[in-house]
């Protein structure tokens, strides 16, 4: 029987344990993507304790207490206490056997605080207490969290109308670590809601300085901020979609949409689906124009339970996989930046397992010669940040596209202490390209690529994918 989280964790093979502990280990972390308060990292916060730190805004331990017939009030309730929250989660965690919140768990336990022990309800109040004695030293900050993981460089998720003073500050101030935006414009496409909508572009308009009357003059506003983001450094552009947005449009068509929705009138369904068209196109070429990355997650169907909806807001845990038919549309968009030379950068990720091959098969389709990996299947995304997931991720990129290009793995997390999920990863893919060399599949004479492709995908294809 194998010890729990060993060195050798989740290594069968000795190919594996050479890739991972010659190859993967040493490498520094690339968070190209979290969700990371820039103003924890530019005020240093330190967390009052491991309740604090753990359970203030996760909502994948809020499910699995829920799920644990656990009341509301311990997850994200004001009327209970740090402790009190903390101890349903430590009486959770042994019902969470093959979820990866146990290793990761446990992953945090030892590689933060140094804790072997198992988290269960008679052990719960030693860790507490032991996690949060540690939390009160310096070096347990945001800042040195993100030190102890050899964090090289983060990009957080920010609104274009944020004013980034807390990248700002950090680069002033040079922190060590690179802190950079990126951009995430869904609420300037969100017409849903015209109310909230204009209320946003009131928000662009003060933001950008640019008075903004017509749809000509959201554009200019958001290139405005477009520039102001790039000038602090931002890299990234992600989007938040439902599905891809290709319909047929033209220019006055949008702008009449446009003055509709500003004056409170509500879109039809294919009005909104024209109007996103339009948007995720412009977004697009301003993203080619700077040469930076566009990211898509797509096919959540978010906010399902409208009763938790009301009294707690969005991403609070109750969002789930959608079914969204992509294909076409999908290849619509890129086709259609493509056939102008203006596809930048593209990282898709898909919610639902389904589309791995579809999607993998079609970044196949706009790969241009100008950059390896040009157009990047992502990796295994929130339900399916798990070792299924990735291993399905990981081997569905292998077999239709090329591994060695892989840009790898980040946290999309809202935790200073998530960085383990990239050990994680790590060791699945040193395991998975291990098992190849121990079945003869892949020849053990070529041991030297196989340990050039995991430095690759574990570190430096993001480093000069992005260009950080
Ligand atoms: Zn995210």
């Amino acid at each position: 029987m194998k010890e729990f989280i060993n060195p050798d964790f989740l290594l069968q093979t000795d190919a594996a344990k050479e890739l991972y502990h010659s190859h993967a280990e040493k490498q520094p972390v690339i968070d190209y993507h979290c969700h990371l308060n820039p103003l924890f990292i530019a005020a240093d916060r330190q967390f009052d304790n491991l309740g604090q730190l753990w359970l203030e805004g996760d909502h994948y331990k809020w499910r699995a207490m829920r799920a644990n017939g656990i009341d509301e009030k311990y997850c994200t309730g004001n009327e209970t206490t740090d402790w009190e929250k903390f101890e349903k989660w430590a009486a959770t965690v042994p019902y969470t056997l093959r979820n990866p919140l146990y290793a990761w768990t446990h992953l945090e336990l030892k590689r933060v605080f140094g804790i072997d022990e198992i988290l269960k309800p008679s052990s719960a109040k030693a860790i507490y207490d032991e996690c949060t004695a540690l939390l009160h030293k310096p070096d347990y900050s945001a800042r040195g969290l993100m030190r102890k993981f050899n964090v090289e460089t983060v990009c957080t998720t920010d609104d274009p109308v944020d004013n980034l003073e807390h990248h700002l500050s950090l680069k002033e101030e040079g922190f060590e670590i690179k802190v950079l935006p990126t951009w995430r414009p869904d609420k300037a496409m969100s017409v849903e809601d015209p109310l909230k909508y204009k209320a946003y572009i009131d928000k662009l308009s003060e933001a950008s300085g640019i008075k903004i009357k017509s749809y000509q003059n959201l554009i200019e506003a958001l290139k405005n901020r477009h520039d102001f983001f790039a000038k602090a450094g931002c890299k990234l552009s992600d989007h938040g979609i439902e599905e891809f947005y290709a319909e047929d449009f033209s220019e006055k068509e949008i702008s009449t949409l446009f003055s509709k929705v500003c004056t409170g009138r509500s879109l039809s369904e294919e009005d909104i689906r024209k109007f996103k068209s339009a948007m995720l196109y412009e977004l697009a070429l301003m993203d080619n124009d700077k040469g930076w990355t566009q990211q898509f997650h797509y096919g959540a169907l978010r906010n399902n339970n409208s009763r938790l909806l009301r009294r707690l807001g969005a991403d609070t845990g109750f969002d789930s996989l959608g079914d969204f038919t992509v294909a076409k549309k999908m290849s619509k968009f890129l086709n259609s930046l493509y056939d102008n030379g203006n596809l930048a950068k593209t990282i898709i990720y898909n919610l639902n397992p389904r589309d791995n091959e579809l999607v993998a098969t079609m970044a196949g389709n706009f790969q241009d010669g100008s950059v390896a990996g040009k157009i990047q299947f992502g990796s295994g995304w929130w339900f399916l940040d798990q070792e299924t997931g990735i291993i399905n991720q990981l081997n569905t990129l292998s077999l239709l596209g090329l591994l060695s290009r892989f840009v790898g793995m980040l946290t999309d997390s809202r935790s200073f202490i998530s960085y383990p999920r990239h050990e994680y990863f790590r060791r699945i893919l040193c395991n998975l390209i291990g098992n190849d060399i121990e079945a003869g599949k892949i020849p053990a004479s070529e041991m030297d690529i196989a340990g050039k492709m995991v430095e690759d995908i574990c570190y430096y294809n993001a480093k000069n994918y992005f260009g950080f």
